[in-house]
């Protein structure tokens, strides 16, 4: 952890070694998977403060350690690099989340599936500030167990993301540096912009199912529905059939959550359903259970994983056949579309 310092005050000397870097991007390209388990779950992000194409990858990366919620990945992604993932610093930070080279090599990974290691593709960079981010988080607590350091957590974790966890040690705090301190009081500002206090605060608790309802609402702040399960006139096709779902008109990028615990069995494109996640959630009172979200902007799971109910499943868009954000979510029972409202308390 001793070269993990990716702050400006020793980027002249993490920025000299920047071109080491390349053969290890090209070990980690061959050897390193494409998927991160499962995000533990959903945390509280406002919709729409998040660009729409990175709220998949800053809730997963926020469900990593209760100590970083998404609010403070997002947080410091606007001051590292106010979200332009070409951004390049002076000093040779690079990215979203503007990680100097020698860092980059400890944290990247491949977790977008493109093929490369990249601080400039977002979902690599979003995850690998939230591996470092836990990381920091876990040693400053070390710290205070031990007496070296005391404040809070993430006071002090921000102030290793800037510093280095070394400074930490050496002050015994945040240390006396205006920009680390700067740093510390602008990330934390940032954070109330980002977090929906309303859906229960920070960190990256998972979701519940309300009593007496079989699953949860799979969006927060119970927004309106715009169009009910049954027989209407398709609003593109123009021909009465049954609609099998429920629409929720709800901004592009609001954060999906899962209904209920369960293993996504697709995740993909499909022509009418746009970006489709079908979640399996095995067998209630002797019928199979699935749930699916459809339309989406983006999908932030992957066919395989085990989800708990809450976790972040996408973000909400208009793909596939409709004319304009909203999330069609449906249950199946046996296989048949049944009226998802008594299921989610509608
Ligand atoms: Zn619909």
């Amino acid at each position: 952890m001793s070269e993990g310092n990716k702050g400006a005050l020793v980027g002249l000397a993490a920025g000299a070694g920047a071109m080491v870097f390349a053969p290890v991007l090209l070990f980690l390209a061959v050897s390193g998977g494409g998927t991160e388990p499962p995000a533990g779950g959903g945390g509280a992000l406002k919709s729409g403060t998040v660009p729409a194409e990175y709220v998949p990858w800053v809730l997963r990366a926020g469900a990593m350690c209760p100590e970083i919620g998404p609010a403070v990945i997002a947080a410091q992604i606007e001051a590292e690099s106010n979200w332009n993932p070409e951004a390049r610093s002076p000093v040779g930070a690079q990215g979203l989340s503007q990680f100097m080279p020698g860092t980059w090599t400890t944290w990247g990974r491949d977790d977008d599936g493109n093929g490369r290691v990249s601080p400039f593709d977002p979902g690599d960079a979003i995850m690998a500030q939230g591996r470092y981010d836990c990381s920091l988080a876990q040693q400053i607590k070390r710290y205070k167990d031990r007496g070296i350091a005391a404040g809070p957590t993430l006071d002090l974790t921000l102030a290793a993301y800037n510093a280095g966890p070394g400074a930490v040690e050496q002050y015994g705090g945040i240390p006396p540096y205006t920009e680390t301190q700067g740093y510390v009081t602008r990330i934390k500002s940032l954070i109330s912009k980002y977090e929906d206090v309303a859906a229960g605060g920070g960190g990256g608790g998972g979701g519940t199912i309300p009593a007496g309802q079989k699953m949860a609402m799979p969006l927060a702040g119970n927004p309106p529905m715009t169009s009910p399960y049954g027989m209407r006139v398709h609003p593109v096709t123009g021909v009465n059939k049954l609609h099998t779902g429920m629409d929720f008109g709800v901004p592009s990028g609001t954060p999906i959550r899962a209904a209920m615990d369960g293993t996504v069995t697709f995740a993909g494109w499909n022509a009418g359903y746009g970006n489709r996640v079908v979640i399996s959630h095995g067998t209630m009172d002797g019928k199979t259970i699935a749930t699916t979200y459809n339309h989406m902007s983006a999908i932030g799971v992957s066919k395989g994983q085990k989800v708990k109910v809450g976790a972040p499943v996408g973000a909400v868009g208009s793909t596939g056949y409709s004319t304009g954000a909203h999330l069609h979510f449906e249950v199946q029972q046996n296989g048949q579309y049944v009226n998802p409202a008594p299921w989610i308390g509608k």
